[in-house]
């Protein structure tokens, strides 16, 4: 099945009171893990790389291949969306240019009113190849510079104003963070959330910093409108526990078990099972 654009699923997702999960990507393993758990629990599924992560696999023209390749190989049939996080101004039409279904315009480090208008730029040249685009105001936080922060929180009335400029989906922050949860994080501002959906109506809304949010505040996020919620962190650790205990009991010393396919099975297979679980917690099994 083709890459699609990540509007129906996002929609249906809302109508639904349920919330497709986004999946960061690193390389090969992770593509193939991610496909084959979203396609074992029948769940659409948004597939996503960071800029860096883009550079890392050799660009994001290969990234959209390896997708594409790996959704034949494997006959993948749920629907599937290709998105960039967290893009730049040039990195978005980068990845139009390469063939990505969806796009994430992070211009929440600009003034207000340029962020807008690259939004709406971007919202009319997404909205004429039929790509959806994500939009992103506030900031959240993460760690910066060795310092964590607590997480910020979007303004609603900002959040209203971007949300009309023709975008498929909107991030905001209402308390949520990027990375590992610090310890005395206060949690999700659930009165932040509530007021941003008054304003918007319908719009999926995006959580980003899925990794470590207990599953009550996920799942309180997503009855006030939360579609779309990203995890990264939580597949890389459990890719690492994984590859570790494989290490430490001595499998890559015995017989060919340093043969990357059997080193690296592991920790795919941990993150095939992670996107399992966020798939049961977000409720989007059996929605392809
Ligand atoms: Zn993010």
């Amino acid at each position: 099945m083709a890459l699609v654009s990540a509007k129906e699923m996002l929609e249906k997702a809302v109508a639904g009171h349920y919330a497709v999960p986004a999946i960061n990507l690193n390389n090969l393993e992770w593509t193939k893990a991610v496909l084959k758990g979203a396609q074992e629990m029948n769940s659409p599924i948004i597939v996503q790389v960071s800029e860096g992560a883009g550079k890392y696999m050799a660009g994001f023209k290969n990234v959209a291949d390896i997708v594409n390749n790996v959704i034949e190989n494997q006959g993948i049939t749920v629907p599937v969306a290709l998105h960039l996080d967290h893009g730049t101004y040039n990195g978005a039409y980068k990845c139009i240019e390469a063939g990505f279904s969806s796009i994430m315009f992070d211009g929440s480090s600009l003034p207000i009113e340029e962020n807008l208008a690259k939004t709406a730029e971007l919202a009319k040249v997404c909205a004429e190849k039929g790509l959806s685009l994500e939009a992103e105001v506030g900031a959240i936080g993460g760690e910066e510079d060795g310092v964590v922060g607590m997480g910020e929180c979007a303004d609603p009335d900002e959040c209203k104003k971007i949300a009309d400029l023709g975008i498929t989906m909107l991030a905001a922050g209402i308390g949520n963070i990027h990375g590992v949860y610090p310890e005395g994080w206060p949690g999700l501002q659930f009165d932040v959330l509530q007021a941003i959906k008054d304003k918007v109506g319908d719009m999926p809304l995006v959580l980003h910093g899925g990794s470590g949010i207990p599953e009550d505040q996920i799942k309180e996020a997503i009855s006030k409108g939360v579609a779309k919620i990203n995890v990264n962190t939580e597949c890389q650790i459990a890719f690492a526990e994984a590859t570790r205990a494989y290490i430490e009991a001595g499998k890559d010393k015995a017989g060919k078990g340093f043969d990357p396919r059997k080193l690296l099975a592991p920790g795919a297979q941990a993150i095939t099972d992670m996107v399992k679980t966020k798939i049961e917690i977000f409720g989007s099994a059996g929605k392809a």
